[in-house]
């Protein structure tokens, strides 16, 4: 069977990361780059908070350029996806989705989260058939269009001045009295006439004979002033977070409440030895692009002491 030193789960800015320290440390590593080969950031847009691009810089772009500057060190990647690790004894024995299998002395895990869907039954109903939870890949089906976003956070702000510039109107579905985006984002929002913010409002279900035609919403759902009303909508997109991608480790690694991988306060080390977390799966507070790098970076200098230890 195969063997490596180091299996790497995931291709965002923490995998990558991790790649480039191992592969530079001479650590024989391989990673696989799962079904979204460069992870959530390939499904956005400019990047403009990642230091060292000051005219910022587009999400997929920065993703390759990572990738590639993996593959120049030395790293190991390859398409693929992880489908199981017995994580039972050492060396860990990884199972690929063709069946085959790779052994491996440490694993870090950065498969980092997807995004949350509402739990609608009419959200499986209408699945590519106007609901998505990615504005930048499905925005342009809705040119001249009316669609709406769920959530009142950056990223439901950030796709909704998106959408703002293909569509004809776009709704904000907001659950509280107020946006939680950072200023900058919430001022970019209210700049465009044609985004209109439903605040106190909840989605009940979404009707259409062709595909998503409209939305049942509620306003001020559990008051006395609670009120139905449906808007008229082609597309509907989630915005509401996301959840860490832990399904595959089979609860052999100690999860947060929220599902988070749980690490230690200075370290990335997991609950068993050898077994490292990095970005958003063992993230739930800052989720940023520059903190997975650096996570990234954390697990593969973790996994470098822990085999000189071996
Ligand atoms: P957040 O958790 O920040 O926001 C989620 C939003 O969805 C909130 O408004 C929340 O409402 C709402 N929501 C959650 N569940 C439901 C539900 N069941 N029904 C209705 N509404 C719901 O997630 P984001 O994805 O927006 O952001 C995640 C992180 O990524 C943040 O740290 C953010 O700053 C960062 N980010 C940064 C960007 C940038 O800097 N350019 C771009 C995108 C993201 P409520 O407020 O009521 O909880």
């Amino acid at each position: 069977m195969e063997k490596v030193q180091c299996l790497i789960v995931g291709s965002g800015p923490a995998g990558y990361t991790a790649a480039i320290y191992t592969a530079r440390a001479n650590v024989k590593n391989v990673l696989f780059e799962g079904f979204q080969p460069g992870g959530q950031l390939t499904t956005t847009t400019t990047i403009e908070n990642f230091p060292g691009f000051p005219a910022g810089i587009d999400g997929t772009e920065l993703m390759m350029k990572m990738r590639e500057q993996a593959v120049n060190v030395g790293a190991d990647v390859r398409s693929g996806f992880v489908q199981s690790i017995d994580m039972s004894k050492r060396p860990f024995v990884a199972t690929l989705d063709g069946g085959a299998t790779i052994e491996a002395d440490t694993v870090i895990v950065a498969t980092g989260a997807s995004a949350k869907y509402l739990g609608l039954d009419d959200e499986k109903k209408y699945a590519g058939q106007g609901v998505s939870a990615c504005a930048t890949c499905d925005g342009f089906f809705y040119r001249k269009r009316v669609v709406a976003v769920v959530g009142g956070g950056d990223t439901a702000c950030e796709e909704a001045h998106y959408l703002s510039n293909l569509a004809s109107k776009v709704y904000m579905i907001v659950r509280k009295d107020y946006l939680r985006a950072s200023a900058a984002m919430q001022q970019r929002v209210m700049e465009k006439e044609n985004i209109e913010i439903l605040f106190n409002t909840n989605t009940v279900g979404l009707f259409g004979d062709n595909g998503v035609e409209g939305a049942h919403l509620v306003k001020y759902k559990g008051t006395d002033k609670e009120e139905l009303f449906d808007i008229a909508i082609d597309g509907f997109f989630l915005a509401i977070g996301h959840q860490p991608n832990t399904a595959f480790l089979g609860g052999q690694l100690e999860l947060d409440e929220q599902g988070y991988i749980k690490t230690g306060l200075a370290t990335t080390a997991t609950s068993v030895e050898g077994v490292f977390a990095a970005g958003d799966v063992a993230d739930p507070r800052y989720r940023q692009a520059v903190a997975a790098a650096g996570t990234g970076c954390r697990a593969a200098l973790d996994v470098e002491k822990f085999l000189a230890a071996l």
